[in-house]
């Protein structure tokens, strides 16, 4: 058998690869290749540990959670070789030569990230990605990086939230085009020491992930067009593999079928909210049913942010969607122009109610609501006809803590005012995400901008028919 990539693929087809086994002390674990490239170790802490270094000559307090660290395998026996010596302990007769060596004693390796390469480089690469991650900070100053001559910040780094695989590619793809594939090990030892066994929807999640990861490898190392791996249906390439991991796991096809379903939707979660959403859909203190999180993930990206966040800060309990949630978050400048549509069409209604006369109160609420409708559409169209920096200052009226107080009032009830309400809601909401979404780089284009000044236009005309109409009825 040869050590390269595209060797194994034969073996792997034919089913008489056998991808996984269990880890014995002292064995390497893995089915990693013996070829060169950089590679990740995912450390899990299930607690804080004070770890001594360099035949106790130092000492360090190591925060619980997760920890990642990066190295690159170019010499004899590559990965596989250097991956086999990080999982081996002091007790296995390894002799102790790095920081990451006195680490690793009492911290489980729980995943292994790698990639083939050649490359000098890369290592610094990923390091640099790794510590971009949101929520990365560096335990130990110099740690892991005692050979690096290129200004990485660090080469071990903490987590209190997983680190998810697939936000740290997407993170690689935004540092370097040419990026040769991510692929991922997992050492069974590690998951039962978090004794995370237990819950049923996380072992699910692992279930699932476990057959997508190897179908990413298998897609690699194959020759086939890629769309073939989609499909479970029977006698295609994905099913037969998913037909040995079923076996390997001892569960059968149907149950794996249902796990690599919901890891897909929990994929789609965490690349959407971030790591801090396995939190969220792991948390033993606030279980989440398995139907919420399908049900999330199939909602827009803005809904999940809204619910994974409630969650967080404890506004509600459930991460399933609820038809009444708002949805206050933009991500895409496209959700701007048909916001204003609906804007537009409540600052309507308010105005054929009020051209009848209303009670006094509801005059009253009704012209402040519009006042600030018609300043907020002023405002936007500002923004993205932006000139210069000055027209990005939020006047002090429009200000959120000011607003808001406005919006969410009650003293007067009612459907009439509820269109002010709603028609302020939809235009100030642009407005205030209008530095987040630049920020982001998610600008209006050329027919965007057309749209939002036309419907902005709209608004103030039927704001400022309100405020005649109130005016009117005052007099
Ligand atoms: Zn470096």
């Amino acid at each position: 058998m040869t050590g390269s990539p595209r060797g194994r693929a034969h073996l792997f087809m034919t089913g008489r690869f056998k991808t996984h086994r269990p880890v014995h002390k002292g064995e390497p674990m893995n089915s990693i290749p013996n070829a060169p490239g950089v590679y990740i170790l995912v450390f899990y802490l299930s607690q804080t540990t004070t770890i001594t270094f360099n035949r106790k000559s130092s000492q360090h307090s190591f925060p619980s959670g997760w920890y990642v660290y990066v190295g690159s395998a170019r010499g004899p026996g590559g990965l596989s070789r250097r991956v086999a010596r990080h999982q081996r302990r002091n007790a296995d007769g390894k002799r102790m030569h790095w920081n990451v060596d006195y680490f690793r004693e009492l911290a489980p390796i729980v995943e292994v990230w790698y990639s083939y390469t050649r490359s000098e480089q890369m290592e610094h690469e990923w390091a640099s990605a790794v510590s971009s991650m949101h929520g990365a900070t560096v335990p130990v100053q110099g740690f892991g990086a005692n050979d690096c001559r290129q200004c990485c910040s660090a080469h071990f780094v903490h987590f209190t939230e997983r680190p998810a695989t697939s936000l740290f590619r997407s993170r690689l793809r935004d540092l370097i085009a040419q990026q040769p594939s991510v692929f991922v090990e997992f050492a069974d030892d590690a998951l039962t020491a978090m004794t995370v066994s237990k819950h049923m929807l996380f072992v699910e999640y692992h279930r699932g992930r476990r057959f997508t990861e190897l179908r990413h490898l298998a897609i690699a190392q194959s020759d086939l067009d890629v769309t073939s791996w989609h499909s479970l249906a029977k006698r295609r390439p994905a099913r037969q593999l998913a037909e040995q991991v079923a076996a390997q796991l001892d569960v059968s096809f149907k149950e794996l079928q249902k796990s690599i379903e919901f890891a897909d939707a929990v994929e789609t979660i965490v690349g959407n909210c971030g790591n801090m959403a396995f939190r969220v859909l792991f948390d033993p203190m606030r279980p989440q049913r398995r139907k919420g999180i399908m049900e999330l993930s199939r909602t827009a990206d803005t809904r999940q942010q809204y619910r994974i966040g409630g969650v967080t800060n404890g506004s509600f309990r459930s991460v399933g969607p609820q038809s009444k949630d708002s949805v206050y978050d933009t991500v895409a400048f496209k959700e701007v122009p048909s916001r204003l549509v609906r804007a537009r069409g409540a600052v309507h209604q308010l105005d054929v109610h009020l051209q009848n006369g209303v009670q006094q109160s509801v005059a009253t609420e009704s012209d402040r609501l519009a006042e600030l409708c018609l300043r907020a559409a002023e405002q936007l169209s500002k923004l993205v006809n932006a000139e210069s920096a000055a027209d990005h200052i939020l006047p002090r009226e429009l200000a959120k803590e000011v607003v808001w107080p406005t919006l969410m009032s009650r003293d007067v009830k009612g459907k009439i005012v509820g269109y002010g309400r709603e028609a302020l809601r939809l235009t100030i909401k642009s407005v205030w995400d209008y530095p987040e979404m630049r920020r982001r780089g998610i600008l209006p284009t050329a027919a965007e901008r057309r749209k939002v000044n036309q419907e902005c236009e709209r608004i103030i005309a039927s704001a400022e028919s309100v405020r005649v109409a109130v005016l009117g009825q005052r007099t």
